[in-house]
């Protein structure tokens, strides 16, 4: 991602800033250079211009003079009226239009009338500029032929920069004309050293007003570059300052231009410091520039951080974003303890199991496996939920382990878990994976330090021999596990048909179960007795349902029990059991009587207010009444449960826990839920005496229980060295075939007579077997 943002991002602002940057810098200097040499050259233009129109004034001024008829009488004049020429030339000129020196020549070049700086010259002054300026004189003489363009030509002034000498800035012609004001030279050259401007004009005589050869003087004007003229000029230019140097060699910014007589020869240089708007606008705007510049990196910078952040926040929110889905929909395929597929993807395997096998054909192609744990209840109650919870996850390693890479272990919940085999060819594949599956899972398990021993029992479908439906074949696989409980565990059984017909047998008798409740016919409540150890005397009887089946005669609660607690029967008829105790109690003040209830029964709202209630409308006594629970009821570790139980012991009610010692060897629920007696289960007092003596364990219980003050009783007595051993081993009551089966309401009143105080046969010797 880091370089993609380098890529995508970095590079292309990096390369914006960086051509941003040069377009800028460059643009800039271009235009400073060209704004620059563009007011430059308007400078350079402006001075040569300046200069120009010095010399046409300078000219025009000296015409002014030259060309007045006075003049040329005057110097004709003998001797020579200098106050004159001093008023109307030298001082005039000098005062009014600022030419330095002026000169009057006749044509031989001899000084007829000087005037330098204001003052009378005399021979000695002229002499330094006498031969600089001959040439000039001469080019009036009539053997020269001036008045032509040849003539004139070389006395024009040339301006040039040093780099281009040609470029020419005195319009000739408008000084040089002959005509009848005479010809003129304009000149720029050394003189002593100095550049100065040198005019020459023939002076005009009366005469010969029409020609020059007769003009027999010329008067010739200075003006030199000095400084005041160079501030004047720069004034007018709009320069600061402005030099002349002998010299190109500018100091610093300074600009030069060439100053060329048009001879070719050197004059010399003005040199100044020119205005520069580029440089000066590029010095108001470079700052500013490389501001916004910064200012823009810096923005820049910002953003590209701003779009890392949001986009590195953007792709961990996705990551997150696809993990949580990823989750979510692991969760919705998966079992969280196991990470096994669950009951949703196991539909779906098993739909394309079915798929493959619907393609190829008849007979068994796939089975469904389903599995459920022998004594798995037993181990979660005796070692904790923990210890359940690692069961089930060791199982469900040892099942993947065995699983080919084509079938699907899943977990349904609890101990249930569904093996879809598929590639089966044939019965012996299923089997073998059967067989092997029941022996991994009866391998011992390390629990928490515990070696356990578990089995496992499977019901097995296949497809498609039992079908194609997944709802079907589910419902048949459980129907075949069923069987394998019942054929005793730790086995697998296929589904047959005729499972399916038990199944609806017991469909069946719950439909008439429901009608027989609402009738009342055929059930019936009988009564077994309970008997005191020392007295021998019956001191209570347990109501133990009957119910006679108008076609399919006698069916026991075992067979029945479980379809009443299956469809919710239980609870109607359990209130119908209570109801015919109570009257069977009131019958005999005397005795209690002893209630099963079911689990499906505690587990209803309002129980035990309903069981109390029941009690109060038949009138009798709480005392008189004994509820019979197992242990399952007090493991469940339901608050709701915990009260019911608290509140029908607090109505008066005892409560004893039936088949006491079978499958459960945690005793510490008595100290958490008060019990009043405990009833040790038959299969203890059948193996009294037998291959595996249960006397040691009979012995501790009844210890125990005495210990904690509960009433013991021993039921399924059969025989009297079973009587005898409990009554030895401090056993309170007894119950047993020994004693009576559970007779009729009718049979009551006689096995009662039997056991009144003053009968002297005692009820093992006379009741009915
Ligand atoms: P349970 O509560 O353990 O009842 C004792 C069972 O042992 C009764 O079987 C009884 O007939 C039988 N029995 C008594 N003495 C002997 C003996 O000496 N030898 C042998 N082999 N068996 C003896 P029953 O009547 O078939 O009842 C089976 C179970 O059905 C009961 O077991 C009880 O759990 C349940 N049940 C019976 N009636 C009701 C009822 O009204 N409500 C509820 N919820 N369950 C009931
Ligand atoms: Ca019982
Ligand atoms: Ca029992």
């Amino acid at each position: 991602m880091r370089a993609r943002f380098v890529r995508t991002v970095l590079l292309p602002l990096f390369v914006m800033l960086a051509f941003m940057m040069i377009v800028g810098f460059f643009g800039l200097e271009w235009a400073r250079q060209r704004v620059d040499d563009a007011a430059v050259a308007q400078q350079e233009k402006t001075l040569q211009v300046e200069i120009s129109n010095r010399q046409r004034d300078l000219a025009i001024q000296l015409g002014s003079v030259a060309r007045w008829l006075p003049l040329a009488q005057k110097l004709h004049e003998v001797p020579l009226d200098r106050t004159w020429l001093w008023e109307n030339v030298g001082t005039w000129l000098y005062e009014m239009f600022d030419h330095d020196d002026v000169y009057i020549v006749d044509m031989t070049g001899a000084l007829i009338y000087g005037a330098v700086s204001g003052r009378e010259a005399d021979g000695a002054e002229f002499g330094k500029v006498s031969s600089a300026i001959a040439p000039v004189v001469a080019s009036f003489q009539p053997t020269s032929s001036s008045g032509t363009s040849s003539s004139t030509s070389g006395t024009s002034t040339v301006f040039g920069r040093d780099t281009s000498p040609g470029v020419s800035a005195a319009p000739e012609e408008d000084f040089t004309n002959d005509g009848p004001r005479g010809s003129q030279r304009v000149r720029l050259m050394l003189l002593d050293d100095r550049p100065a401007i040198v005019t020459a004009r023939s002076v005009v005589s009366a005469r010969s007003s029409s020609q020059s050869l007769d003009s027999a003087f010329v008067a010739i004007s200075v003006a030199y570059f000095h400084a005041a003229y160079l501030e004047h000029l720069a004034k007018h230019v709009g320069l600061d300052a402005l030099r002349y140097s002998r010299s190109p060699s500018a100091l610093g910014s300074e600009r030069s231009m060439a100053l060329h007589a048009t001879d070719g020869s050197d004059v010399g240089y003005l040199l100044w410091t020119p205005v520069l708007p580029g440089t000066q606008m590029a010095r108001v705007i470079g700052p500013v520039g490389i501001g916004t510049f910064i200012l823009v990196i810096l923005v820049s910078a910002y953003m590209a951080r701003a779009i890392w952040l949001s986009a590195l926040l953007l792709s961990r929110s996705i990551i997150e974003l696809q993990a949580s889905e990823a989750q979510a929909q692991h969760l919705a395929y998966h079992d969280v303890l196991t990470g096994l597929p669950n009951r949703a993807l196991l539909n779906e395997r098993i739909i394309q199991a079915l798929g493959h096998a619907g393609h190829a054909g008849q007979g068994e192609q796939m089975a469904i496996l389903m599995l459920d744990l022998d004594r798995f209840k037993h181990v979660n109650d005796t070692l904790g939920h923990h210890a359940g919870d690692l069961l089930i996850k060791e199982v469900a390693q040892r099942l993947q382990l065995l699983a080919g890479p084509s079938d699907t272990v899943a977990r349904l919940g609890g101990d249930e878990f569904v093996i879809v085999q598929s590639a089966v060819r044939d019965r012996a594949d299923v089997n073998a994976f059967c067989k092997r599956i029941v022996e991994v899972v009866s391998d011992p398990f390390e629990l928490n330090g515990n070696n356990v021993h578990v089995s496992v029992s499977i019901g097995v479908v296949t497809a498609p021999l039992n079908g194609m439906e997944p709802g079907e074949l589910m419902r048949k696989a459980d129907i075949a596990l069923y069987a394998a409980k019942a054929e005793g565990r730790d086995r697998h059984t296929y589904f047959e048909s005729f499972m399916d017909d038990r199944v609806r047998v017991q469909r069946a008798i719950g439909v008439d179960l429901r009608s027989a409740v609402k009738s009342g016919q055929g059930l019936a409540v009988h009564y077994q007795p309970l008997i005191d150890a020392r007295s021998q005397k019956i001191i209570g009887l347990e109501a133990l349902l009957r119910w006679q089946h108008a076609t399919r005669g006698a069916i026991s609660p075992g067979e029945f029990i479980p379809v009443a607690e299956e469809t919710g029967i239980i609870l109607p008829l359990g209130e119908w059991v209570l109801r015919e105790a109570c009257r069977t109690a009131k019958r005999w003040p005397d005795i209690f009587v002893a209630v099963n209830l079911s689990p499906v029964q505690f587990r209803s709202a309002d129980f035990a207010s309903r069981m109390i209630d029941i009690v109060a409308q038949e009138n009798c006594a709480a005392s008189s009444i004994e509820f019979e629970i197992t242990e399952g009821m007090l493991l469940s570790e339901d608050e709701a449960s915990k009260a019911a139980l608290e509140a029908l012991r607090a109505a008066g009610f005892r409560i004893a826990l039936d088949d006491f010692g079978t499958g459960y060897s945690s005793l510490s629920y008595l100290r958490r839920f008060k019990v009043d007696k405990i009833k040790i289960d038959q299969s203890f007092i059948q193996n009294l005496g037998g291959h595996e003596d249960t006397s040691a364990i009979i012995e501790s219980v009844i210890t125990l229980g005495r210990a904690m003050g509960l009433t013991v009783v021993a039921e399924g007595v059969e025989t009297s060295d079973q009587k005898d051993t409990l009554v030895a081993a401090g056993c309170h009551e007894l119950q047993g075939y020994l004693f009576s089966r559970a007779v009729s309401e009718l049979d009551l009143e006689q096995l009662m007579a039997l056991s009144e105080p003053n009968a002297d046969s005692s009820l093992t010797e006379q009741a009915p077997r």
